[in-house]
């Protein structure tokens, strides 16, 4: 399997650091805000990757973070009147509703700032002890003059960085590019530390609770690709100083969704949240949009595009349960599967598809290929087992891309039903067709 590291902006050979395990970790949500569907994409992408992996055997340990002390989330914690932890509890239940509505795996572990505080505070006090850090005034910053390597990951020049970073000086730095491990404030909740009352900086957060979770480097670190620079390449500077490594081995990253050829933000005042869509859009239908376009590569959202996406995945539905009825009825669910060679080598082109760099693009056009074959075997009436395989077959392929796509058994009362209906049409009794057509769709199996 190939997948395309950032940070040697190479495709590179999936080699796991265990044999059998994926370690991966994904920059988790700061919760303050309902998620919104550019929130969506990483989280939709990341969990198709997990998934893949469960497929092809891998145990997968997928940790993502929670952050739950932060500017944003004081400020609204002012702004309601209520503690910060109350912001927090409140968005984060939104944040893991709307992953369980668009059908995503839970991560096996989802640690929350505040209750690592002491290891933080001890981290930082570690890089201040080595010289990698400094103290003044209470603020605690570090030194990127310690790190050579700092800038590979997002190939940024450190000379052309500083020009910039020189405009809106901090006087209190030795370089202006140092960045904050501690934040001395009195405004809203703080901790005590060896440098007095604050908290710390966002970037350090992922680099202690990966040591903590996987005591060492991982495989795979993901997140959006605004997550590049600075706050990755922070990470990784800490890492190198204290570590000696880079966090990870593969550094993915997630393009972004655009509205209507636009970046979608508050202040444009175009932000969709995912459960406002998923309440009017099937959330199968928004992972068909979402996936449809490869991860690396910007998508954008426009009405359209989500429409064509409903309509396709009406098709796909359609076909699944007109198959799984036709064996439902025959009583074959459970039939011995017989091979289909082109449904065979379909799934070979998806798979394909997944392991180069996870092309779900093209893992989709092949996808759309099992529909069309499935359709033109029930056309040609082919055999249970065969049935049974183009089944298994859509299975398999929807767990990959994480579409629901379930159906209960038919109860005996529905099969009777169901075979009352066909011998009605065959006898064409229309009027009797019709009735028991109504009923058995009042009963939502057809
Ligand atoms: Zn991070």
């Amino acid at each position: 399997m190939l997948i395309y590291n950032t940070y040697t902006r190479k495709k590179e050979e999936f080699k796991p650091i265990e044999e059998n395990k994926v370690k991966m970790y994904i920059c988790g949500p700061t919760v303050y805000n309902y998620i919104h569907i550019g929130n969506a994409r990483p989280v939709l992408f990341f969990d198709l990757v997990h998934r893949y992996f469960n497929y092809l055997g891998y145990e997968v340990e997928f940790v993502s973070n929670v952050t739950d002390v932060d500017d944003k989330i004081i400020n609204r914690a002012i702004e309601e009147e209520v503690t910060e932890a109350e912001i927090a509890k409140k968005y984060l239940e939104y944040f893991l509703e709307c992953n369980q509505l668009l059908n995503a795996l839970p991560f096996n572990k989802m640690p929350k700032v505040t209750e690592n505080m002491d290891e933080m505070i001890q981290f930082i006090q570690d890089l201040v002890q080595h010289g990698y850090a400094y103290a003044v005034d209470g603020d605690v910053y570090f030194r990127i003059d310690k790190v050579r390597e700092y800038g590979q990951l997002s190939g940024k020049k450190i000379e052309e960085l500083e020009v910039g970073a020189r405009i809106a000086e901090d006087s209190k730095k030795e370089n202006p590019l140092d960045f904050v491990l501690w934040k001395k404030t009195d405004k809203g909740i703080t901790w005590d530390s060896p440098w007095g009352a604050g908290r710390p900086g966002w970037h350090t957060e992922c680099v202690v609770m990966i040591q903590k979770e996987f005591q060492g480097k991982i495989d795979i670190h993901g997140g959006g690709t605004d997550l590049q620079f600075p706050h990755h390449e922070n990470e990784i500077a800490q890492s190198l100083c204290m570590h000696g490594h880079n966090l990870a081995n593969y550094w993915m990253h997630v393009g972004r969704l655009g509205l209507n050829n636009e970046k979608m933000s508050k202040s444009l005042g175009n932000v969709i949240n995912v459960k406002d869509l998923i309440e009017k859009v099937d959330a199968n239908a928004f992972r068909l949009f979402m996936l449809s376009v490869h991860y690396r590569q910007p998508i954008n959202y426009t009405e359209e595009n989500i429409q064509l996406a409903v309509r396709e995945w009406q098709k796909i539905k359609t076909t699944f349960n007109q198959l799984h009825l036709k064996l439902d009825v025959a009583g074959a669910l459970d039939v011995q599967e017989e091979k289909v060679a082109e449904l065979e080598e379909l799934m070979h082109q998806f798979t394909t598809a997944l392991d180069d760099d996870f092309n779900t693009s093209n893992a989709i056009t092949h996808f759309y290929s099992v529909i069309k074959e499935v359709n033109k075997m029930m056309r040609a009436k082919a055999s249970e087992g065969k049935c049974k395989y183009a089944l298994m077959t859509l299975q398999s392929m929807a767990y990959i891309l994480g579409f629901d796509l379930k159906k209960k058994r038919l109860t005996l009362e529905e099969r009777e039903l169901m075979k009352s209906w066909e011998a009605a049409r065959k006898a064409k009794d229309f009027t009797k067709a019709d009735e028991l057509r109504a009923k058995l769709q009042t009963l939502n199996v057809l």
